[in-house]
């Protein structure tokens, strides 16, 4: 998967879905951990930033889950708007590599644009349908279906088996069982 969309289900999850009993510079370490020099340039400073944008995405996803993708459109085309892709070439070991961002980019405006992006092509794809937020009211989080045939309902199987084995439960007592 994209390290956009990947970045962007983590942020949501990690930030907004589950705050965890884990300091959040210690999320966005494991989070931005699939970009090194992210990880270098990583300051206290950032966490609000981060924040707003994670808080921006989940709302992004909860559109998408409820197939409002034109609403979903508009936040994406706002965040893009706000913080355009800037390419950049630079020379690493005597090539040149296309690079989303100069290396010493804002953190935050970089992270912005690279997750509205990669969500904006998943839109534009078609596949705007696989990204959602978990079915279950108590978990919610937002995950991206990559499966065949992209019918996913549930963050993960464990998510669904609950759900299924409460309505079976439900539906055995109102038998009198
Ligand atoms: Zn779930």
């Amino acid at each position: 998967m994209d390290a956009g969309v990947l970045v962007a289900v983590d942020l949501v999850n990690r930030m907004v879905v589950r705050p965890e009993p884990v300091e959040d510079m210690a999320v966005l370490r494991e989070v931005l951990a699939v970009d090194p020099p992210s990880v270098a340039q990583l300051a206290p400073g950032h966490v609000p930033g981060f924040a707003a944008l994670a808080r921006e995405l989940r709302a992004v996803f909860e559109d998408l889950s409820g197939g409002a993708e034109d609403a979903a459109a508009d936040r994406l085309n706002q965040l893009l708007a706000a913080h355009p892709a800037h390419p950049h070439l630079a020379k690493e070991d005597g090539r040149w590599r296309l690079h989303h961002h100069p290396a010493d980019a804002a953190l935050v405006p970089m992270w912005t644009s690279i997750c509205a992006e990669a969500l904006a092509r998943l839109l534009a794809g078609g596949h705007g349908d696989r990204a959602g937020s978990c079915a279950d009211d108590r978990c919610g989080r937002a995950f991206v279906d990559t499966s065949r045939n992209g019918s996913r309902r549930f963050c993960t199987t464990t998510c669904q088996n609950r759900v299924k084995t409460a309505a079976l439960r439900r539906r055995r007592a109102a038998l009198g069982d």
